[in-house]
């Protein structure tokens, strides 16, 4: 064996995993060819049906490129080397994989529709998909992309499974409570569709490791839940030029679009700056409804779907507004904003920023003054001067409260802060101790002298009296 070829580690998989295989030939391309007879299944990805190599495939002889002398033409003699370099993006090879009879079985109802058809479903097949979150919005969107045939299908979370999640997180199920949210996810979507590779990112979403992550797929999926982690999927998506099929909840209602389209919109054009903290409480705090995220999140595939095929029009320049008690759907224009920092022509954010701080998050540890619910279990007992003020909605005051608190919802404290009297000591709880860190916030900026209880009722009701119930 004089010739010896050396495959790319994204080739060896084609190839009984070998790395140099030998082969006697005069020509680059009676070398492939007998490559080729050994193993059948590189033929496929490296030729077209008209027997030309594919134009993402490039063939070096030692170090020159066949496509500089004869091509496939070229002569080769003892001792040579050729080398096959396919194209590859973020680790995987830019292979074009041809449908399996079984495929072409089980996507038949996309095969008859000629916007899909077997070039659509090897669009399918040969696309990527990163999830952000195996939550309520990732389960139907990860599940749909499964069953659809997208062939790689990332998902990063770091969570694991709660029984307070399966209201509305259907690709876990009971068994897999107390697992990996990941774990539970692959399961099911394996289960779905085993020609489907699920990568796992068991990690928070972080400034440093976004981009690097984004540009390994095709498409990103926002299905977060908090300000930070959107902002961030927002500003690296659009630094990586991939497109984010954007989904949102909130109690009844959902947010959809398509942000960081080349001329569309980003989620930065949209809403420049996020609320204060505590403004808008999350799903934790102010509940969903079970199917909302089924219903968001399904069209969060729908559009990526769209996005991977090239058909239809994308969500781009548009917010659609879905309102599940009015069952109705309303779609707003939104503008690419000539000045945004992200995706104008002359952006001044250039790298991932420190999002915590940008949503405010780290302001209220720092400089909010705290007590703990034995310290303000300790103040009732002695009878101490001081109002408790309770900033939770009132439904919320409804189902557990502290005796002697007065409810002010943070929303309204704008407006209603001028009933507390200015010379009281303020002790301010909520739920977990989030909001009502805001409306410390507000107060001493207004003048009162006010003081947040760490952990709010829930760890009141924990720590200190078990008959207020938790929620
Ligand atoms: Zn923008």
């Amino acid at each position: 064996m004089s010739i010896e070829i050396r495959l790319p580690t994204a080739l060896r998989a084609f190839a009984d995993k070998q790395e140099k295989i030998g082969v006697d030939a005069a020509t680059v391309g009676e070398a492939l060819e007998q490559l080729f007879t050994k193993h059948e299944r590189l033929r496929q990805q490296l030729m077209s049906p008209e027997g030309k190599l594919r134009s993402f495939v490039n063939v070096y002889v030692n170090d020159d490129d066949a496509r500089d002398r004869q091509g496939l033409a070229t002569p080769v003699k003892d001792g040579d080397t050729i080398l096959i370099v396919p194209a590859i993006a973020g680790g995987s090879a830019v292979l074009e994989l041809e449908l399996t009879t079984a495929e072409k079985a089980r996507y038949h109802r996309h095969l008859i529709m000629p916007e899909v058809g077997a070039e659509g479903q090897k669009k399918l097949k040969n696309a990527s998909v990163l999830c952000v979150g195996a939550g309520g919005l990732g389960s139907p969107l990860a599940l749909y992309l499964a069953a659809a045939g997208v062939g790689r299908i990332g998902i990063v979370d770091f969570d694991t499974v709660d029984e307070s999640n399966l209201q509305r997180q259907i690709i876990h199920d009971t068994a897999s409570v107390g697992t990996s949210k990941l774990k539970s996810a692959e399961k099911r979507l394996k289960g779905l569709n085993p020609n489907v590779r699920v990568e796992l990112h068991e990690t928070k979403l972080t400034s440093a490791n976004a981009v690097d992550l984004f540009k390994r797929y095709d498409v990103i999926a926002d299905g977060t839940d908090n300000f930070a982690t959107r902002y961030l999927v927002n500003d690296a998506c659009v630094l990586t030029g991939k497109p984010n099929a954007y989904g949102s909840i909130f109690r009844f209602e959902g947010q959809l679009s398509v942000f960081g389209l080349k001329d569309g919109p980003c989620y930065r054009c949209l809403y420049p700056e996020p609320p204060p903290p505590g403004l808008v409480p999350s799903c934790a705090e102010a509940g969903v409804l079970g199917v909302l995220p089924g219903v968001i999140g399904t069209m969060q595939a729908v559009e990526a779907l769209k996005l991977i095929l090239g058909i239809g029009r994308p969500l781009s320049g548009r917010l659609m507004l879905y309102d599940a008690l009015e069952q109705s759907w309303r779609t707003l224009k939104i503008k690419k904003n000539p000045g945004c920092p992200m995706c104008s022509e002359n952006p001044t954010i250039k790298a991932p920023i420190d999002y915590e701080a940008f949503c405010g998050l780290k302001e209220n540890t720092v400089t909010i003054p705290e007590i703990s619910v034995q310290d303000l279990k300790a103040m009732l007992d002695k009878k101490d001067k001081f109002v408790l003020l309770d900033v939770r909605e009132p439904h919320e005051h409804e189902i557990a409260k502290i005796p002697g608190s007065t409810l002010i919802p943070l929303g309204k404290l704008p407006e209603r802060f001028g009933e507390l009297d200015k010379g009281a000591k303020l002790i301010v709880h909520c739920k977990m101790g989030g909001r009502s860190a805001n409306a410390v916030k507000f107060l001493r900026e207004k003048g009162y002298d006010a003081t947040n209880v760490a952990g709010g009722i829930n760890a009141w009701s924990e720590s200190i009296d078990p008959s207020v119930p938790q929620y």
